[in-house]
Protein backbone atom coordinates (compact mmCIF):
# COMPACT_ATOMS: atom_id res chain seq x y z
CA UNK A 1 0.00 0.00 0.00
CA UNK A 2 1.54 3.33 -0.87
CA UNK A 3 1.62 6.27 1.09
CA UNK A 4 -1.16 8.44 -0.67
CA UNK A 5 -3.20 5.04 -0.58
CA UNK A 6 -2.78 4.87 3.19
CA UNK A 7 -3.34 8.60 4.02
CA UNK A 8 -5.99 11.20 3.75
CA UNK A 9 -6.32 14.59 3.61
CA UNK A 10 -9.64 16.08 3.93
CA UNK A 11 -11.73 18.62 5.48
CA UNK A 12 -14.27 17.46 8.20
CA UNK A 13 -17.61 18.53 10.24
CA UNK A 14 -17.03 16.62 13.75
CA UNK A 15 -20.79 14.78 14.21
CA UNK A 16 -20.59 13.11 17.13
CA UNK A 17 -17.93 12.27 19.71
CA UNK A 18 -17.10 10.04 22.25
CA UNK A 19 -14.66 8.51 24.42
CA UNK A 20 -12.44 5.51 23.31
CA UNK A 21 -9.87 4.86 26.21
CA UNK A 22 -8.39 7.06 28.50
CA UNK A 23 -6.08 9.05 26.08
CA UNK A 24 -8.50 8.81 22.81
CA UNK A 25 -11.76 9.57 21.32
CA UNK A 26 -13.82 8.08 18.81
CA UNK A 27 -15.24 10.23 16.56
CA UNK A 28 -17.79 10.69 13.91
CA UNK A 29 -16.53 12.57 10.97
CA UNK A 30 -19.02 13.97 7.74
CA UNK A 31 -16.15 14.37 5.45
CA UNK A 32 -15.84 16.51 2.15
CA UNK A 33 -14.39 13.32 0.10
CA UNK A 34 -15.13 10.34 1.90
CA UNK A 35 -18.72 10.92 3.39
CA UNK A 36 -19.07 10.05 6.98
CA UNK A 37 -16.19 8.51 8.65
CA UNK A 38 -15.33 7.17 12.17
CA UNK A 39 -12.25 7.83 13.62
CA UNK A 40 -9.82 7.92 16.57
CA UNK A 41 -8.47 11.06 17.71
CA UNK A 42 -5.13 9.78 19.47
CA UNK A 43 -3.99 11.56 22.62
CA UNK A 44 -6.93 14.03 22.19
CA UNK A 45 -8.15 13.50 25.76
CA UNK A 46 -4.90 15.06 27.42
CA UNK A 47 -3.96 17.95 27.44
CA UNK A 48 -0.70 17.89 25.52
CA UNK A 49 -1.92 16.81 22.71
CA UNK A 50 -1.39 18.13 19.28
CA UNK A 51 -5.17 16.91 18.59
CA UNK A 52 -6.48 18.42 21.77
CA UNK A 53 -9.05 20.87 21.02
CA UNK A 54 -9.02 20.50 17.52
CA UNK A 55 -11.89 17.98 17.09
CA UNK A 56 -14.80 19.29 18.99
CA UNK A 57 -18.35 18.64 18.11
CA UNK A 58 -19.53 21.19 15.32
CA UNK A 59 -16.10 21.92 14.36
CA UNK A 60 -14.87 22.21 11.17
CA UNK A 61 -11.39 20.74 10.69
CA UNK A 62 -8.53 20.04 8.47
CA UNK A 63 -7.33 16.38 8.96
CA UNK A 64 -4.95 14.37 8.00
CA UNK A 65 -6.21 10.86 8.62
CA UNK A 66 -4.43 7.57 8.22
CA UNK A 67 -6.65 4.52 7.09
CA UNK A 68 -7.90 1.63 8.57
CA UNK A 69 -9.84 -1.14 8.11
CA UNK A 70 -12.66 -0.12 10.28
CA UNK A 71 -11.15 2.80 12.05
CA UNK A 72 -9.32 5.53 10.57
CA UNK A 73 -6.49 7.43 12.91
CA UNK A 74 -6.66 11.18 13.08
CA UNK A 75 -2.91 12.02 12.82
CA UNK A 76 -3.44 15.93 12.67
CA UNK A 77 -6.00 17.99 12.85
CA UNK A 78 -6.79 21.89 12.40
CA UNK A 79 -10.03 23.54 13.85
CA UNK A 80 -11.56 26.50 12.66
CA UNK A 81 -12.77 28.58 15.79
CA UNK A 82 -16.31 29.35 14.39
CA UNK A 83 -17.58 26.67 16.57
CA UNK A 84 -16.87 27.86 19.76
CA UNK A 85 -20.47 29.41 19.20
CA UNK A 86 -22.18 26.06 19.56
CA UNK A 87 -20.67 25.30 22.97
CA UNK A 88 -20.81 29.12 24.46
CA UNK A 89 -24.80 29.60 23.63
CA UNK A 90 -27.09 26.62 24.25
CA UNK A 91 -29.97 27.61 21.73
CA UNK A 92 -27.07 27.81 18.79
CA UNK A 93 -25.76 24.43 19.75
CA UNK A 94 -28.98 22.86 19.98
CA UNK A 95 -29.56 23.89 16.67
CA UNK A 96 -26.40 22.88 15.43
CA UNK A 97 -27.02 19.23 17.42
CA UNK A 98 -29.93 19.05 15.23
CA UNK A 99 -28.70 19.88 11.94
CA UNK A 100 -25.41 17.27 12.65
CA UNK A 101 -28.07 14.97 13.68
CA UNK A 102 -29.96 15.11 10.27
CA UNK A 103 -27.13 14.54 8.62
CA UNK A 104 -25.99 11.25 10.39
CA UNK A 105 -29.80 9.81 9.64
CA UNK A 106 -29.62 10.26 6.22
CA UNK A 107 -25.59 9.50 5.05
CA UNK A 108 -24.49 5.92 4.95
CA UNK A 109 -20.49 5.79 5.48
CA UNK A 110 -17.54 6.28 3.07
CA UNK A 111 -20.36 7.82 0.58
CA UNK A 112 -19.30 10.82 -0.67
CA UNK A 113 -22.02 14.01 -1.01
CA UNK A 114 -20.08 16.95 -1.56
CA UNK A 115 -23.39 18.98 -1.85
CA UNK A 116 -24.66 17.88 1.52
CA UNK A 117 -21.32 18.40 3.19
CA UNK A 118 -21.01 22.16 2.01
CA UNK A 119 -24.72 22.47 2.98
CA UNK A 120 -24.26 21.53 6.29
CA UNK A 121 -20.63 23.99 6.15
CA UNK A 122 -22.95 26.65 5.16
CA UNK A 123 -25.78 26.14 7.26
CA UNK A 124 -23.71 26.22 10.65
CA UNK A 125 -22.00 29.31 9.65
CA UNK A 126 -26.00 30.24 9.55
CA UNK A 127 -26.93 29.78 13.02
CA UNK A 128 -23.43 31.48 13.99
CA UNK A 129 -25.04 34.41 13.17
CA UNK A 130 -26.54 36.61 15.71
CA UNK A 131 -29.14 37.94 13.56
CA UNK A 132 -30.02 34.62 11.94
CA UNK A 133 -33.87 33.43 12.76
CA UNK A 134 -32.83 29.91 13.84
CA UNK A 135 -36.16 28.49 13.02
CA UNK A 136 -36.33 29.64 9.69
CA UNK A 137 -32.68 28.44 9.05
CA UNK A 138 -33.48 25.17 10.58
CA UNK A 139 -36.39 24.59 7.98
CA UNK A 140 -34.98 26.08 5.47
CA UNK A 141 -31.97 23.37 5.79
CA UNK A 142 -33.81 20.89 6.62
CA UNK A 143 -35.48 21.50 3.08
CA UNK A 144 -32.17 21.64 1.18
CA UNK A 145 -30.95 18.68 3.24
CA UNK A 146 -33.98 16.97 1.47
CA UNK A 147 -32.95 18.36 -1.88
CA UNK A 148 -29.42 17.01 -1.83
CA UNK A 149 -30.39 14.04 -0.61
CA UNK A 150 -32.77 13.61 -3.49
CA UNK A 151 -36.17 13.86 -1.71
CA UNK A 152 -37.01 17.19 -2.80
CA UNK A 153 -41.14 17.63 -2.63
CA UNK A 154 -42.96 18.70 -6.08
CA UNK A 155 -43.88 22.47 -5.29
CA UNK A 156 -44.44 23.84 -9.04
CA UNK A 157 -46.44 20.72 -10.02
CA UNK A 158 -49.07 18.65 -8.79
CA UNK A 159 -47.90 15.55 -7.16
CA UNK A 160 -50.66 13.96 -7.95
CA UNK A 161 -51.80 14.94 -11.26
CA UNK A 162 -48.85 16.69 -12.50
CA UNK A 163 -50.73 19.94 -13.57
CA UNK A 164 -49.48 23.16 -13.37
CA UNK A 165 -50.14 24.19 -8.95
CA UNK A 166 -51.39 28.40 -8.97
CA UNK A 167 -50.02 30.00 -6.07
CA UNK A 168 -53.49 29.30 -3.92
CA UNK A 169 -54.34 27.74 -0.78
CA UNK A 170 -53.37 23.69 -1.88
CA UNK A 171 -52.34 20.09 0.35
CA UNK A 172 -49.24 18.93 0.96
CA UNK A 173 -48.63 14.96 0.72
CA UNK A 174 -45.92 12.95 1.98
CA UNK A 175 -47.14 9.82 0.53
CA UNK A 176 -47.73 11.46 -2.99
CA UNK A 177 -44.05 13.31 -2.95
CA UNK A 178 -45.27 16.91 -2.82
CA UNK A 179 -48.12 19.54 -2.97
CA UNK A 180 -51.18 18.07 -4.36
CA UNK A 181 -54.32 20.42 -5.77
CA UNK A 182 -57.74 20.96 -4.36
CA UNK A 183 -59.28 18.61 -7.49
CA UNK A 184 -56.75 15.85 -6.23
CA UNK A 185 -56.19 15.77 -2.74
CA UNK A 186 -59.66 17.55 -1.26
CA UNK A 187 -61.53 15.22 0.88
CA UNK A 188 -58.65 12.92 1.64
CA UNK A 189 -57.40 14.01 5.05
CA UNK A 190 -54.12 15.44 3.35
CA UNK A 191 -52.23 18.31 5.35
CA UNK A 192 -54.14 21.77 4.01
CA UNK A 193 -50.90 24.43 2.94
CA UNK A 194 -51.73 27.39 3.36
CA UNK A 195 -50.65 30.12 0.61
CA UNK A 196 -48.04 31.90 2.91
CA UNK A 197 -46.46 28.78 3.77
CA UNK A 198 -46.84 27.49 0.57
CA UNK A 199 -44.79 30.87 -0.94
CA UNK A 200 -42.37 30.00 1.78
CA UNK A 201 -41.48 26.92 0.34
CA UNK A 202 -41.21 27.88 -2.97
CA UNK A 203 -38.81 30.35 -2.06
CA UNK A 204 -36.69 27.71 0.02
CA UNK A 205 -36.58 25.86 -3.71
CA UNK A 206 -35.82 29.01 -5.50
CA UNK A 207 -33.16 30.71 -3.28
CA UNK A 208 -30.07 31.09 -1.33
CA UNK A 209 -30.07 31.84 1.77
CA UNK A 210 -28.89 35.20 1.57
CA UNK A 211 -32.18 35.84 0.01
CA UNK A 212 -34.37 33.65 2.11
CA UNK A 213 -32.76 35.27 5.66
CA UNK A 214 -34.65 38.42 4.37
CA UNK A 215 -37.82 36.57 4.89
CA UNK A 216 -40.29 37.65 7.80
CA UNK A 217 -42.56 34.82 8.49
CA UNK A 218 -45.17 34.93 11.34
CA UNK A 219 -44.99 32.25 13.90
CA UNK A 220 -47.93 30.82 12.73
CA UNK A 221 -46.26 29.70 8.97
CA UNK A 222 -42.75 28.48 10.78
CA UNK A 223 -45.03 26.04 12.76
CA UNK A 224 -46.56 24.84 9.79
CA UNK A 225 -43.67 24.62 8.12
CA UNK A 226 -42.03 22.87 10.74
CA UNK A 227 -45.09 20.31 10.87
CA UNK A 228 -45.37 20.06 7.20
CA UNK A 229 -41.58 19.59 6.59
CA UNK A 230 -41.42 17.02 9.78
CA UNK A 231 -44.67 15.00 8.41
CA UNK A 232 -42.28 14.76 5.22
CA UNK A 233 -39.35 13.55 6.57
CA UNK A 234 -40.59 10.87 8.76
CA UNK A 235 -42.06 10.02 5.23
CA UNK A 236 -38.69 9.94 2.87
CA UNK A 237 -36.84 8.01 5.87
CA UNK A 238 -39.61 6.23 7.47
CA UNK A 239 -38.37 2.94 8.93
CA UNK A 240 -39.75 0.48 12.14
CA UNK A 241 -38.01 2.69 15.00
CA UNK A 242 -37.87 5.82 15.92
CA UNK A 243 -35.16 8.30 16.80
CA UNK A 244 -36.39 11.65 19.19
CA UNK A 245 -34.63 14.97 18.04
CA UNK A 246 -35.18 17.83 20.23
CA UNK A 247 -35.28 20.93 18.65
CA UNK A 248 -34.97 24.51 20.25
CA UNK A 249 -36.71 27.31 19.21
CA UNK A 250 -37.08 31.08 19.04
CA UNK A 251 -39.06 30.89 22.20
CA UNK A 252 -36.23 28.33 23.94
CA UNK A 253 -39.10 25.78 24.08
CA UNK A 254 -37.84 22.38 23.29
CA UNK A 255 -39.87 20.84 20.08
CA UNK A 256 -40.55 16.99 19.79
CA UNK A 257 -39.09 15.48 16.27
CA UNK A 258 -39.76 11.96 15.83
CA UNK A 259 -38.47 11.07 11.86
CA UNK A 260 -38.95 7.03 11.61
CA UNK A 261 -35.98 4.91 11.21
CA UNK A 262 -33.13 5.12 14.17
CA UNK A 263 -32.86 3.87 17.60
CA UNK A 264 -35.39 5.43 20.22
CA UNK A 265 -33.00 7.80 22.23
CA UNK A 266 -34.13 9.88 25.27
CA UNK A 267 -33.27 13.53 25.87
CA UNK A 268 -30.68 12.86 28.15
CA UNK A 269 -29.25 10.24 26.35
CA UNK A 270 -28.85 12.43 23.12
CA UNK A 271 -27.88 14.93 25.03
CA UNK A 272 -25.42 13.14 26.36
CA UNK A 273 -24.55 11.91 23.38
CA UNK A 274 -24.16 14.88 21.82
CA UNK A 275 -21.46 16.23 24.65
CA UNK A 276 -25.25 18.96 25.24
CA UNK A 277 -25.75 19.83 28.93
CA UNK A 278 -29.33 20.07 29.30
CA UNK A 279 -29.44 21.17 33.02
CA UNK A 280 -27.78 24.17 31.27
CA UNK A 281 -31.57 25.32 30.03
CA UNK A 282 -32.31 26.32 33.75
CA UNK A 283 -29.74 28.86 33.80
CA UNK A 284 -30.63 30.71 30.82
ZN1 LIG B 1 -53.74 18.08 -9.09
Amino acid sequence: MSFSERTLKTEAIVLRRSDFSEADYLVTLYTLTQGKIRAIAKGARKATSRTTGQVELYARVHLVLSRGRELHIITQAEATPDHAIFQAEFERGLYASHFVELVDQVTYEDEENQAAYRLLVAALGWIAQPETNLRLAARYFEFRLMRVMGYEPSLFRCAVGEEALAAENQFFSPADGGVVCEAHGGGRGLLPLALPVFKVLRHFSRNPWEAVSALHPTEETLGALERILQAYWVFCWSAASKVRIFCGTSRGRMHEYHPDGHPQREWAALCAHRGLHPERRSAR
